[in-house]
């Protein structure tokens, strides 16, 4: 496909990637093809034990140097760009001040726990629970809502200035792009549904705050964005490399593969497989609540169709367990290493490996659960250990999909991966075998990036339609299953009775 214009000019998409460790810019063409990619990481703050907190005048500046550094590596200019595009960290909580553009305090990061007791606090009778029909989600410390419910009650004359007016709340989405369409100087506050749909403080059926939630939590409703679609022009950029262009979309990170990886149709899924895993299925415009574990969230909205919902997975240890092995147990020097180790066996010689290193998530959720190592005989080696450590991976994809089948009576037909640990070809055929169902990998594996720059050209009509967006998906790599029934069947209840030897390890303790 050509990249030049009617008028012969070279036409690209710019997408952001405002992530945890880093910012991203990266240009694609109409191909969806990389044309250039700039990062700049960003530091980590950690005051306390449990507390993440970053910069985010730091993390503005950043975004405005990987902007101009793609735009210079892929030789390009403003007038080149058709759409801007936004992806970021989901959850992270800011406020900053109307007037000036300066935050107010550091940004609250997703893993931050601090907010633990308060959501202990604000489940009153009912617990964890209280607002899941509206929300889709549990009261967890991971979400956004009770993070400005903290900051109003711990950060001198906060509240006080909420309630005068003079402040902003937004997670990343709303903060670059207030920043991009003029700050201070008219920029829109606004923030897209995925977005939303992770505050606790929307609700999914009318895609709009919910007056009674917010009351509860203690968040006053002049501080929140306007909710948006996540495929629209929201405003165009003020001043900067790219002054006058569209900024035309948003979406959480999980969100954006989830769109970047085509997962258009009802059953489709996407599983990221990095230091955690994440794996989400839309359902279509259907709202699934889940029973069964998981999460129901808003998976995408392109300008003024109908919400497309989906259903979510977090699995909170599978890379982090091979640099487990790698950098505790000293067993491998690379992660890669792990394939050969685990090659080098026939089978797991009966061990499981279950990571529940601070308790499980999806679905158990269970904070109290500790690791096992179960089905130990003077049999089992390192390399057993080492397939064991790349199967716990592959099980806990099995529970998750089990889990969404169960919630929405939909098969999952197959599954479409990205995310570091999909170079390892053992896991990825481990996989398919468990869930009996095919695992394919793009050529583009930069998903993210690649679901907001869709979302932004679609709102511009860079690209016409998903048809088109599907066109542009190709196949990489392709595992099916080749894992005999009766075998699957039995290996997966010695891994949930595995699973079981980990839960109440911590009972009877504060
Ligand atoms: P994140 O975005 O969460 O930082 P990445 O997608 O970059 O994660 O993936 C890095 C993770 O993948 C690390 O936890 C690492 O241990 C794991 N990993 C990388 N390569 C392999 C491999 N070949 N086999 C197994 N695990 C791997």
């Amino acid at each position: 496909m050509s990249d030049t214009s009617t008028t012969g000019q070279r036409e690209y998409i710019a997408a952001i990637d405002q992530g945890t460790t880093s910012s991203r810019c990266i240009v694609f063409d109409h191909g969806g093809n990389i044309v250039a990619i700039e990062q700049k990481e960003h530091e980590q703050f950690l005051p306390k034990p449990g507390w993440v907190e970053h910069d985010a005048a730091e993390i503005w500046t950043n975004v405005q140097e990987v902007l101009a550094g793609a735009l210079t590596k892929a030789k390009i200019s403003k007038e080149n760009v058709k759409a801007i595009g936004i992806t970021n960290q989901r959850e992270t909580t800011m406020l900053w001040d109307k007037a000036t553009g300066e935050p107010v305090h550091h940004a609250i990061v997703w893993q931050d726990t601090r907010t633990d007791a308060l959501c202990k606090e604000l489940g009153r009778n009912v617990g964890q629970d209280r607002f899941r029909r509206q929300t889709g989600l549990p009261l967890a410390s991971y979400f956004a809502g009770p993070k400005i419910r903290w900051l109003l009650d711990n950060v001198e004359g906060l509240q006080e200035r909420a309630e005068r007016g003079e402040l902003l709340f937004g997670t990343m989405d709303s903060w670059v792009i207030w920043n991009l369409t003029g700050g201070p100087d008219g920029g829109v506050h606004v923030t897209d549904v995925t977005n939303a749909s992770r505050t606790l403080l929307m609700d999914l059926r009318t895609l709009q705050w919910d007056e009674k939630i917010c009351n509860s939590i203690g968040v006053p409703m002049s501080l929140l964005p306007e909710i948006r679609s996540s495929s629209e022009v929201y405003g165009t950029a003020k001043g900067g490399v790219l002054d006058g262009v569209p900024v035309a979309s948003a979406l959480g990170d999980q969100q954006a593969a989830l769109f970047g990886q085509t997962c258009f149709s009802v059953g489709e899924g996407k599983s990221t497989y990095g230091t955690g895993t994440f794996l989400l299925m839309n359902t279509g415009t259907d709202i699934i609540n889940s029973y069964a574990g998981l999460v129901t969230t808003v998976g995408y909205r392109i300008g003024d169709q109908p919400a497309v919902f989906a259903l979510e997975g977090s699995i909170a240890v599978t890379g982090s367990l091979v640099q487990w092995m790698r950098d505790q147990l000293g067993l491998i020097s690379s992660a890669p290493e792990i394939e050969e180790l685990a090659r080098s066996v026939d089978d797991n010689g009966g061990a499981y490996v279950v990571p529940a290193f601070s308790g499980l998530f999806a679905p158990y959720w269970q904070s109290d659960a500790r690791g096992v190592i179960a089905g130990l005989t003077r049999y089992v080696t390192k390399a057993h250990i080492a397939r064991a450590v790349l199967e716990a991976t592959a099980w806990q994809t099995r529970e998750i999909v089990d889990a969404m089948r169960k919630d929405s009576g939909t098969e999952l037909t197959t599954l479409k991966v990205d995310g570091g640990m999909t170079a390892n070809n053992l896991l990825m055929q481990n996989i398919s075998d468990f869930l009996d169902v095919p695992v394919v990998r793009p050529v583009v594996a930069e998903t993210t990036c690649l679901g907001a720059a869709y979302a932004a050209g679609l709102a511009v009509g860079f690209w016409e339609n998903i048809e088109d967006l599907r066109d542009n998906w190709s196949q990489d790599a392709e595992w099916t299953p080749q894992m005999d029934a009766g075998e699957r069947d039995k290996q997966y209840k010695y891994w949930l009775k595995a699973v079981q030897r980990t839960m109440g390890w911590l009972e009877g303790e504060s």
